[in-house]
């Protein structure tokens, strides 16, 4: 199974999983043994909050439609126990989309709500040569970042969910949907998970059915390449003639500081990574001020690597420890106090990576449909923007008592999500040839806002042939005060996952080590472990401590596969 070179592609092991035949439903249940709703969203993180918003505000005007979506018009399912739950982002946001959805509030007033936390004055990029060095840079255009805002998503889905539920919304927390229902080649709504099951799958005391949810039209908004989103994806084709997706995983900490932070940080390595070819790991971190309810300051800071990397051992979660102990932030931290942790996965191939976004009674909105800019590391405009554009699309549907939803696609590409992915659709892709001539080629691209030809392409993460490097030996000892093991930082996310719930993480378990340890490194979560005993070449057996995981994603990008878990599980993020 090995290459030849101590090399082995994680694809090669590919996760027991057929998706279009576990996670797609043929058919409706009964009518009554079934819910109706008007239109199901999936997931309340921005994107289908947004959506239930815009929607909402359309209808609010429109007694008439709002009466033939009968008693529940809108339904946002939300696996997380409450909206904001598992959402994580940076997250400095480009301030158009939010004031275009809430056009009636003020900044001042996001701020005073507790997800804003004040407007971008004063930003600097710097260059990390070494642990000890850093030298400032002109702000490369992507990290121009004047007169945004910062923000906290988790905070932000929060108040998004108030505001849908006093428009009228049903929202539907603590509830996963784990298959959609298709019916004669068209989406007809979605099943939601049982509850209640225990380790093998046994029903318990307190076991639950799902529920199929039948709905006039679905939205995916599930974040970073979903569960049925990667089903829909396989079932309609949806990523025919696209360039693979590829993705990012982000390791975040927000700290108390004891002295507010007067701008927006950017490190673009190269330490503490290894950007030669051979390991390629690509990355950087933002280190930004912000305020709790009491208004002490706060930091948010993070380390985002691509998971296109060659070292097993790369690992998000130390590099960020290791991170903290460079002088630049250590004179930000120092004194403080870390408040929250969190990991979450991003969707990194832009424009040519994004699939079809439509399907017979189904649209993909926000990451699950891949509309990040991870030039700029910014998706929570383009997600509130195509929540509020399919709302539009499918009010304009029921109006005319249609069921086609392709406006859909043109009205993306139109729009400022479709104008601002297509400039920077070659951008990212140069970097894979290293920082020096990657860099120069990816600034000629960004330079001509989009205007140069071509299609440049994207090659599966999972494919990529991984050896057990020595990244691993730059990381830090974690000392529990200013820098942390994983399995403490799982502790502060909230995490509760039952002990005897069904395994949710799909990966087969007995694997070449190069790929046992790709997952060991890269899980933030410390979900899985090699045994001591295990031979240090050839296959070994995988551990999978299932009740840790964050639902991050990642391990959907490096061969094994993220299924939905039973609703409530998982984090209880607050403010990241
Ligand atoms: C580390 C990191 C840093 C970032 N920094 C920035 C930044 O600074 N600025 C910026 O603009 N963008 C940033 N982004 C990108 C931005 O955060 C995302 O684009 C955005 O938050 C995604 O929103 P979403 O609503 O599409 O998905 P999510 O926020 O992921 O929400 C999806 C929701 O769906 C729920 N869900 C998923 N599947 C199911 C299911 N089957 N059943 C029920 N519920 C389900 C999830 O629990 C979740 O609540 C960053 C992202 C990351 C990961
Ligand atoms: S097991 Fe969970 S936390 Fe770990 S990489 Fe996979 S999805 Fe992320």
């Amino acid at each position: 199974m090995h290459n030849g070179n101590g090399k082995v592609a994680p694809d090669r092991f590919p996760p027991p999983v057929d998706s279009r035949k576990e996670f797609v439903k043929r058919g409706l249940d009964d009518e009554d043994e079934l819910i109706e709703v008007g239109v199901a969203i999936v997931g309340g993180g921005t994107a289908g909050l947004a959506c239930a918003n815009r929607l909402l505000q359309l209808l609010a005007d429109d007694p008439e439609t709002l009466e033939r979506l009968g008693e529940v018009p809108v339904a946002v399912v939300e696996k997380a126990k409450t909206c904001g739950g598992h959402n994580l982002s940076g997250a400095v946001v480009r301030p158009q989309a939010l004031e275009e959805l809430f056009p009636e509030m003020t900044r001042e007033q996001w701020r005073e709500e507790g997800f804003a936390f004040g407007e971008v004055k004063k930003e600097a990029v710097y260059l990390t040569p070494t642990s000890k060095l850093s030298v400032r840079i002109p702000t490369p255009p992507p990290f121009k970042n004047h007169g945004n805002e910062v923000i906290s998503v988790s905070a932000l889905a929060r108040y998004q969910q108030r505001q849908a539920e006093d428009a009228g919304a049903y929202i539907l927390t603590e509830t996963s949907a784990t298959q959609l229902v298709v019916e004669d080649g068209k989406v007809v709504g979605v099943r939601s998970g049982d509850k209640g099951r225990g380790k093998d799958g046994e029903p318990l005391g307190n076991f639950e059915p799902g529920t199929d949810i039948k709905a006039k039209a679905t939205v995916l908004a599930e974040g970073c390449w979903g569960h049925l989103t990667g089903a829909a994806i396989k079932e309609f084709d949806l990523a025919k003639d696209r360039e693979p997706q590829v993705w990012e995983l982000g390791v975040k900490e927000v700290w108390k500081v004891t002295k507010p932070l007067d701008r927006l940080i950017h490190t673009m390595g190269p330490w503490p990574l290894k950007i030669s070819p051979k390991y390629g790991q690509i990355g950087g971190t933002w280190i930004y001020p912000m305020k709790n309810a009491a208004g002490e300051d706060l930091v948010s800071i993070g380390f985002v690597v691509e998971l296109e990397y060659a070292d097993a051992t790369t690992s998000a979660h130390d590099l960020l420890q290791t991170f903290k102990t460079h002088p630049l932030v250590r004179k930000i931290l120092e004194g403080g106090e870390r408040v929250a942790w969190g990991a979450k996965a991003l969707p990194g191939g832009g424009y040519w990576s994004m699939p079809k976004l439509s399907m017979p009674g189904a649209l993909l909105v926000g990451d699950s449909g891949g509309m990040v800019d991870t030039m700029a590391l910014k998706g929570v405009h383009h997600c509130i923007k195509s929540g509020m554009i399919a709302a539009e699309t499918i009010y304009a549907a029921l109006k005319r008592s249609s069921s086609d939803l392709s406006a859909y696609e043109d009205a993306i590409d139109e729009s400022s999500v479709g104008r601002e992915l297509w400039e920077v659709r070659n951008a990212r892709q140069p970097l894979q040839k290293g920082l020096l001539i990657g860099g120069a080629l990816s600034g000629l691209q960004q330079v001509s806002k989009g205007k140069l030809p071509g299609r440049a392409d994207w090659h599966r993460n999972d494919a990529k042939p991984m050896f057990i490097g020595n990244t691993k030996d730059v990381y830090v000892k974690p000392d529990g005060k200013y820098t942390f093991d994983k399995l403490s930082s799982v502790f502060i996310t909230g995490n509760a996952t039952r002990d005897d719930a069904p395994n949710h993480i799909r990966v087969q378990k007995h694997v070449p080590r190069e790929v046992a340890e790709t997952w060991t490194w890269m899980c933030p979560a410390g979900v899985y472990e090699i045994p001591d005993d295990a031979p240090e070449e050839g296959e070994v057996d995988v551990i999978v401590n299932y009740t840790n995981c964050v639902q991050c994603g990642a391990i959907t990008a490096k061969g094994g596969r993220l299924t939905t878990p039973e609703g409530g599980d998982g984090p209880l993020y607050q403010i990241l």
